[in-house]
């Protein structure tokens, strides 16, 4: 409404994800007309920094969509002059009390709602969510806080992390992000499985063998090692990212689509997993490669890492849910760094169709003849079902198709950055897509004991080369569990 308005801070404003992520997240949101008339946004740092150079620095980051740019240079001076910068510590209430007053003059009397967004290191979240909260909180609109990973290191930190957020701010306040939730493809999850007559039936141990959901980038850290050797792949992307994939996947059907009931639902199935342990396990660190000459450095090359640094830049690991829908099945997780590829994916591994009529015009890879769902989360979104088919002619000859959606054929509109999605539902007060402080508890839960484990016993990950398909570890482990990894 006009009568209100949005303060946008976002404390961290000099760093990284800042500059990449949140500043352009917001102004494609302003371009697409989903930010409110009123609004303003605030950077806060230490960095000393006058409006104008905070607004040159992101500047270069904003983009307009693809398909229509055309008031591209008009849109962006027009959200650059919304934005202001306030320099100031993260543990001093009286430059959060400054920054108080900045923001009174921009909202003008309007009643005003007041979005924190923490984009700095952990060691400082309690301190900025103190500040802010008791020396910026809106007196005539509500307050909320945006949190960044990483939620803590184990159980008792992120425990210890939530205690101090809950000194002074209530859960509902709280909006832990893990971007993976704002992706389109993870949000389509339910509307796939709940809204297909085809899919839901077969959504248990009855029909799937198997899901895996395979994380790989193909770069290492490239010398912004300091902060990941602190947390390593476990941390970095399984514990967070892939558990909120797999916990989307395999819960019960929720009562709606509300926030709790479907927080509700991820948190029962997530506490029926059973915790991870160092044989359900098989970790990695890529290590330097030359090809062609060109050569690609290991983890321990990165200078911002110790040279003895034992930290897993490559894990997987069989997970399973004691509840009646997933007995026995394992879910196949894996994640890692300077791998062959970059991508995200679910696979879907279906049984053996009993007594399969075709069993002879198949040939002996049976198991190959299984059906498999895909769902490609990025790049290059696509969901996919491998069926078998016979091959037009005379005879009986079966192969292996592929029904196919792939995003870039069938949708012709880009699709909005994560960030974008989540920072519009923070705005609008939809906790969905957010982490809910028991559910961030009883993730912690499965892998505290493993994270543990591998540090007492200083267990050596296994080298795999820069740019290779990751250690053979993880063959051994699917093996176990009678499980092919669908991606090699
Ligand atoms: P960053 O650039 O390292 O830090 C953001 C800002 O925090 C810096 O510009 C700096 O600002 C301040 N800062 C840095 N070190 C500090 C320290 N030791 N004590 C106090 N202030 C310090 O971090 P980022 O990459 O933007 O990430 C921000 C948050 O998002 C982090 O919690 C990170 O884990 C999380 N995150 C980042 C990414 C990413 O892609 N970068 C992805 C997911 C999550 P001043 O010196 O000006 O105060």
């Amino acid at each position: 409404a006009s009568h209100s308005t949005v303060s946008i801070t976002i404390v961290g404003a000099s760093g990284d994800l800042a500059k990449k992520k949140i500043f352009p997240a917001l102004f494609a949101l302003f371009y697409d007309g989903h930010l409110p008339q009123h609004f303003t946004v605030c950077g806060y740092a230490r960095s000393k920094m006058t409006d104008e150079e905070l607004r040159l620095k992101i500047s270069g980051n904003l983009t307009c969509r693809i398909d229509r740019s055309e008031n591209c240079g008009d849109k962006m001076e027009e959200f650059l002059k919304r934005c202001f910068y306030h320099p100031g510590q993260y543990d001093s209430l009286e430059n959060f009390a400054q920054l108080n007053e900045k923001l009174k003059g921009h909202e003008q009397g309007r009643i005003a709602h007041r979005l924190f967004y923490l984009s700095v290191p952990p060691n400082v979240f309690v301190d900025a969510a103190k500040c802010g909260s008791l020396a910026a909180s809106s007196s005539t609109g509500w307050t909320r806080v945006i949190v960044e990973k990483p939620f803590g290191r184990d159980s008792e930190s992120s425990a210890q992390l939530t205690s101090g957020l809950k000194q002074y701010l209530n859960e509902d306040q709280i909006y832990r992000i893990d971007h993976y939730l704002g992706k389109e493809l993870v949000e389509n999850l339910s509307v796939l499985r709940f809204s297909n007559l085809v899919f839901e039936p077969l959504w248990s141990r009855k029909y799937i063998r198997n899901v895996q959901i395979i994380f790989a980038e193909d770069f290492g850290t490239e010398g912004r090692g300091g902060y990941f050797d602190r947390y390593g792949i476990i941390r970095d992307i399984m514990q967070n990212h892939l558990l909120q994939i797999v916990a989307l996947f395999a819960m019960e059907p929720p009562v709606s689509l509300d926030a709790e009931d479907v927080r509700n639902e991820k948190v029962k199935v997530v506490r029926s997993m059973r915790p991870l342990s160092i044989e359900d396990t098989a970790v990695g660190q890529y290590k330097g490669y030359s090809k062609d000459g060109v050569r690609f450095p290991g983890y321990t090359d990165d200078s911002t890492v110790p040279k003895n640094s034992i930290t897993p830049t490559f894990a997987a690991a069989a997970l399973f849910i004691d509840n009646a829908r997933w007995d026995g099945v394992p879910f196949l997780m894996k994640a890692g760094k300077a791998l062959q590829t970059r991508r995200t994916e679910i696979r879907v591994q279906f049984r053996h169709v009993p007594g399969n009529l075709f069993k002879r015009n198949l040939g002996t890879e049976l198991d190959k003849a299984t059906n498999e769902l895909v769902i490609r989360v990025q790049p290059d979104e696509a969901i996919y079902l491998k069926i078998n088919n016979k091959v037009p002619g005379l005879g009986m000859r079966l192969d292996r198709s592929t029904l196919d959606l792939l995003y870039a054929d069938r949708y012709s509109k880009e699709i909005p950055d994560a960030y974008e999605r989540l920072l519009l539902d923070a705005i609008a007060g939809e906790r969905r897509l957010f982490i809910r402080s028991d559910e961030l508890d009883a993730a912690w839960k499965i892998f505290t004991p493993l994270l543990k484990d591998l540090e007492r016993k200083k267990t050596a990950p296994e080298l795999y080369p820069y740019g290779s398909r990751g250690p053979v570890g993880a063959h051994y482990l699917a093996a176990k569990h009678n499980v092919k990894w669908g991606d090699v």
